[in-house]
């Protein structure tokens, strides 16, 4: 056999196995009906490959595991917690750790510390639960990141970047003293996983503390995101991600991190700022919210699955494995032609279904079609990103979203090279017979977040 290209693989080899139902297409078309053509109404064991997320799908290790038999329960003072205080300074380099049951739980504690009303949060592009915490607590989130992260085919290093003049001009208009902090996500998971560069982040730094606004960072991908500037920005192509990444997170001022993502649990978050007055207010208001400030809702044991988790996540072999897993099924779609948002980021592919099913209009809900196509083609089950997700405004009228996406988000370690074949052929094969395909019409809307429950049938 001759090879095309040098092989790479897998920097671990599987202990532990769950086993898959293998179901046919016809099996599957039925269960898409019943589901109302939409994927989070499947169940999961009717899926072969789920591509949902990688939000807590991870696969731990045997080290996270054997660490989970060593959980310190103790209402209070948790070796666990320790042991987690240790890791965060070590890695994220911030001197105060509190930690919360996930990622929202962080942020709701540091909107609720810094916002009043009135004021106004930038941030490089929003994130779901983040702006909603941020609106709670009586804030106006605005968006300053740069105009071609809206775009999905122009080709930038580091298209998560803050948009330095977006943010002058938001302190012209309102003053720094009503900006309590600017939320910098990296890398930015709603742009597609788009990282940002530690130039900048130095020059928001810059920008910001000149004006006395903090800077908050959302670091709940900022290992993928140092890994991006070890590969993509000068200066650092001979530094070690751990370096990289205490000197990035050396540039903030806090940060919120869902451990779901980057740090392989399946559960567990924490907010960490060098402030000690506002690591005071923060330990305070856990109490009321989350737990005791040393288990901030968690188990020990999910303490120390965390911990151990940052210490593998910061390791070249496996943060690079992560990075090229989503760029080797990113390329065979490229090079089969299928249209994606482009670079391929960190976390996910994503299927660019106004271009794929273009004879399909946008009310006839082409991504959300797709996707339930994908899904009985082969058991892979992936999420709509467009004019479902989107919404309607006040007046009843749906948003029409620029863009029309399907994402396919990879968990960490669970699936193989072998799985993303059979993910990147089914999609090929469906984008080559894609003349074929119907649109969709909405039968049934809830009220809030329609596309979790919302239910479809085949024009
Ligand atoms: C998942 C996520 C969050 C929220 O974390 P949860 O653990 O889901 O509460 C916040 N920011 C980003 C960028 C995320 O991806």
């Amino acid at each position: 056999m001759a090879f095309t290209r040098k092989p790479w693989a897998e920097p671990y080899k599987i202990k532990v196995v769950e086993p898959l139902k293998m179901t046919t297409e016809e099996y599957r078309e039925i269960k898409a009906k019943e589901a109302g053509f939409n994927t989070f109404l499947l169940r999961s064991e009717d899926v072969y490959i789920d591509l949902l997320t990688d939000s807590g799908t991870n696969a731990m290790s045997d080290y996270q595991w054997a660490g989970m038999m060593l959980g310190d329960e103790s209402y209070a003072g948790s070796k666990n917690f320790y042991y987690l205080e240790d890791n965060v300074r070590k890695h994220y380099n911030y001197k105060h750790v509190v930690p919360t049951h996930q990622g929202r739980g962080a942020e709701h504690l540091i909107s609720r510390a810094l916002i009043r009303d009135g004021h106004y949060v930038p941030g490089n592009m929003y994130f779901t639960t983040t702006r909603a915490h941020q609106e709670l607590a009586g804030g106006t989130f605005v968006d300053v990141i740069v105009d071609e992260a809206h775009d999905s085919q122009i080709e930038l290093p580091f298209k998560g970047n803050v948009d330095i003049k977006k943010f002058q001009a938001l302190i012209d208009r309102v003053g720094g003293h009503n900006i309590p902090y600017i939320t910098v996500g990296a890398t930015v998971n709603m742009a597609g996983g788009q990282p940002v560069s530690m130039a900048n982040l130095i020059a928001v730094k810059e920008l910001a503390h000149k004006h006395g606004i903090k800077v908050i960072l959302d670091a709940t991908r900022v290992t993928e995101n140092a890994y991006y500037i070890q590969q993509r920005e000068e200066g650092y192509a001979n530094k070690s991600i751990p370096e990289i990444l205490y000197e990035f997170c050396g540039h903030t001022d806090g940060a919120t991190v869902s451990g779901k993502k980057d740090v392989y649990t399946n559960i567990g978050g924490f907010v960490a700022v060098n402030d000690d007055d506002l690591f005071d207010e923060l330990r305070n208001m856990v109490v009321i919210y989350e737990g005791l400030h040393t288990y901030g809702g968690l188990a020990g044991r999910d303490m120390e699955a965390m911990s151990r988790g940052i210490e593998e996540m910061v390791r070249q072999e496996n943060i690079e494995f992560r990075i090229k897993q989503v760029q080797y099924l990113g390329d065979m779609l490229v090079e089969a032609g299928v249209p994606i948002v482009r670079p391929v980021g960190g976390h996910a592919v994503f299927l660019d279904a106004k271009k794929i099913y273009d004879h399909i209009p946008q009310e006839q809900y082409p991504a959300q079609a797709l996707a339930a196509d994908l899904y009985i083609h082969s058991g892979v089950r992936a999420m709509e990103r467009g004019i479902v997700s989107a919404g309607r405004d006040k007046d009843g009228n749906e948003y029409k979203p620029k863009l029309e996406l399907v994402r396919l988000t990879i968990p960490r370690r669970v699936y193989t090279q072998s799985h993303l074949d059979v993910v990147a052929y089914s999609v090929i094969d469906l984008y080559q017979h894609r003349h074929e395909a119907k649109g969709l019409k909405l039968v049934y809307e809830p009220k809030f977040l329609r596309f979790f429950q919302a239910r479809f049938e085949r024009l």
